[in-house]
């Protein structure tokens, strides 16, 4: 529910306003146009009294928003969202290139990769400590050391770095130590995870499930941001269909639906969206075309012996070829 407030309100009866339906327990969002000044109100609005809400005197009137998912919608924050990882801007025409393996697999590998991904132009570094892996007999990532490992490539090479988080078992030490939380596809609904990863209140990364609507994707952010997180990205990373020539089917039109429903930034993962080397340059290209707010790419030094998605990994020069194409579309769109 959206409260649109008098012209002439004043601010300290607005945030007098603010404060009660706070401590009602409500969500409160203010939004500010050039002519208008709302308060947005998420939570449950349902026994919500609408004649006594008309009568308060700094109230225009009342719009009802039809959409379930309120904080992470455009009616609340018509703006884009631009999130700030130390100095690196994602939306709101900033674009980030996110950059590395599967997996964390040894010092020399990720230090390798990191210095070359950056070198290249990537702006973070990606690599999995913890890896929701099909098969239980598949590596399962070096945990708590792999975290240690991608900690040295950011002193290294000063990329901050984006990993999965899995469970609520590691919050402390992802909280302290890693720039962008990975909520993966298989986790979009893991709504406890959500809700305490959203009182981290860090910027947070969440994948869209292999058989998740776009709307489901919406309302799986809404649960972070109720948790309490602001700075959320949503990842399409290809949803699975009846197509077995690729490994998942990239849904790029989820990218201008998703600008037009929310405020956040989207990223497009290629990799897992295609699962083909060859295929990561054309949908890379493709996204960017389509408007996404950056990609989150995997880049192996030695693909053929990746411990984990090596067919879709691209080579580091494979990777430097691709970065000039996607600054040329950039030149190109803008
Ligand atoms: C990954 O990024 O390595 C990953 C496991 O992705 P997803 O959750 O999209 O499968
Ligand atoms: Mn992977």
């Amino acid at each position: 529910m959206i409260l649109i407030l008098k012209q002439d309100a004043k601010v300290e009866s607005i945030n007098k306003l603010a404060d009660q339906l706070q401590g009602m327990g409500f969500i409160v969002q203010e939004i500010k146009g050039e002519h208008t000044h709302m308060l947005g109100l998420a939570g449950d609005t349902s026994h919500i009294d609408r004649d006594q809400f008309s009568r308060i005197d700094i109230v225009d009137s009342i719009m009802k928003v039809s959409e379930p998912y309120k904080l992470v919608g455009r009616k609340f924050h018509p703006e884009d969202t631009v999130i700030d990882v130390h100095g690196q801007k994602i939306g709101g025409g900033n674009f980030v290139v996110m950059a590395g393996p599967c997996s964390v697999e040894s010092e020399e590998q990720i230090l390798s990769i990191a210095r070359d991904v950056k070198a290249s132009g990537a702006n973070f570094i990606r690599g999995g400590a913890f890896k929701p892996r099909t098969s239980p007999y598949a590596f399962q990532g070096l945990g708590l050391d792999g975290l240690e490992l991608l900690k040295m490539a950011r002193q290294k090479t000063g990329l901050p770095i984006i990993t999965e988080l899995m469970n609520n078992d590691y919050l402390e030490e992802f909280e302290r130590d890693v720039d962008i939380i990975q909520i993966g596809a298989r986790n979009m609904q893991n709504f406890s995870l959500l809700r305490e990863v959203g009182h981290l209140k860090k910027p947070v990364l969440l994948k869209r499930g292999m058989a998740n609507t776009i709307e489901e994707l919406l309302m799986a952010a809404e649960y972070l941001m109720a948790g309490g997180a602001r700075d959320v990205m949503l990842c399409e990373r290809g949803i699975r269909t009846f197509e077995t020539a690729t490994r998942n089917t990239l849904d790029l039109s989820a990218v201008p639906v998703l600008h037009q429903k929310t405020h956040l930034p989207v990223i497009v993962d290629p990799s897992h969206g295609t699962g083909y080397w060859h295929l990561v340059e054309p949908m890379a290209l493709a996204a960017v075309a389509a408007g996404a707010d950056g990609l989150i790419i995997e880049v192996h030094n030695a693909p053929q012996c990746a411990l984990c998605d090596g067919p879709q990994s691209l080579t580091p020069e494979v990777f430097h070829r691709l970065m000039k194409k996607i600054g040329k579309i950039r030149e190109v769109i803008a």
